[in-house]
């Protein structure tokens, strides 16, 4: 069935090759307010289904200053590697199996980092496969899979920042990949952060995708979308409609010192 919200084409913003400008427009009429961060110790209730979020650990999942609470639903954002090496994907994959028992799944996806994933990355010189070693996993890529009645959607591009997987131009390119979310989306995982959220780098610029907030704010409207990337600025926000969280763990110094970020979805009826 079509519906009017899956017609909906979502347009290029003018401003897309300087967001920090973009930005400056479309705050006035955003309201963004930060959030509570859910205490790690919170309990787990038999009637919310508990998520648990990361990203960019590069290589250090095993040495994160906080201990990675229990939930049902691990999420990671992508940047797991420095440069995508099947040794670091392996051994990635190992500290993962050592979290399987706190959680009923694992879900991930690839950053620009994850080299060895992006088969037209010119840096990529790994003929094999690595996500034969994610295969204990739920590894996203443009795809979505429904858990506990919930829909979540994956996705690891980000707009062109040196020469990097998954990399694609401001605007109408990546623009592309966005459109293949789903209306129906409850969950959305990206590794860069949309524009205005989470997305402001050492200097106090904006870097974040212009065309992914449109998409968010204009057709999927996600309860969360999680993402990573921009180190220099994890934490949690809404515009009154999606909760936007950068799960970040790793500071600019790719060192793994913040915390997780955890929140709960309401189990869906029948679930
Ligand atoms: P990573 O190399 O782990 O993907 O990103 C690490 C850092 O690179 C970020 O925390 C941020 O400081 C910087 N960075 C990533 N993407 C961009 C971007 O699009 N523009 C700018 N100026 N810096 C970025
Ligand atoms: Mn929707
Ligand atoms: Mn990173
Ligand atoms: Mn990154």
């Amino acid at each position: 069935m079509t519906t009017k919200s899956d017609a909906l084409e979502i347009q290029v913003n003018k401003n897309t090759n300087n967001p920090d400008q973009a930005w400056n427009v479309l705050s006035r009429k955003i309201k963004k307010t930060s959030c509570n961060h859910l205490p790690l110790d919170l309990p787990i209730y038999p009637d919310k289904v508990r998520f648990v979020c990361i990203s960019d650990t590069h290589n250090s999942i095993e040495r994160m200053k906080y201990e990675i609470p229990s939930g049902d639903i691990l999420l990671h954002a992508g940047d797991f590697t420095m440069n995508g090496s099947l040794k670091d994907v392996e051994k990635f994959s190992k500290n993962l199996e050592n979290l399987q028992s706190k959680f009923s799944y694992i879900v991930l996806i690839a950053g620009n980092h994850e080299l060895s994933f992006d088969k037209n990355c010119d840096r990529n010189t790994v003929t094999q496969d690595p996500k034969i070693y994610l295969k204990n996993f739920l590894y996203l890529e443009d795809n979505l899979i429904e858990l506990f009645g919930i829909k979540i959607y994956g996705s690891p591009w980000q707009p062109k920042f040196g020469n990097w997987a998954f990399n694609l131009n401001r605007g109408e390119e990546i623009l592309k990949k966005w459109n293949k979310i789903p209306n129906e989306c409850d969950v959305l995982i990206t590794h860069g952060p949309p524009l205005g959220f989470g997305d402001i780098i050492n200097g106090g610029y904006h870097v974040g995708c212009c065309e992914l907030l449109s998409t968010i704010r204009e057709r999927v409207k996600p309860k969360y979308h999680i993402f990573g990337h921009i180190h220099e600025d994890p934490g949690v926000w809404t515009d009154e409609q999606t909760t936007f969280i950068n799960a970040s763990t790793c500071n600019l110094r790719y060192k793994p010192a913040n915390p997780p970020i955890i929140f709960d979805i309401p189990l869906p009826e029948g679930h």
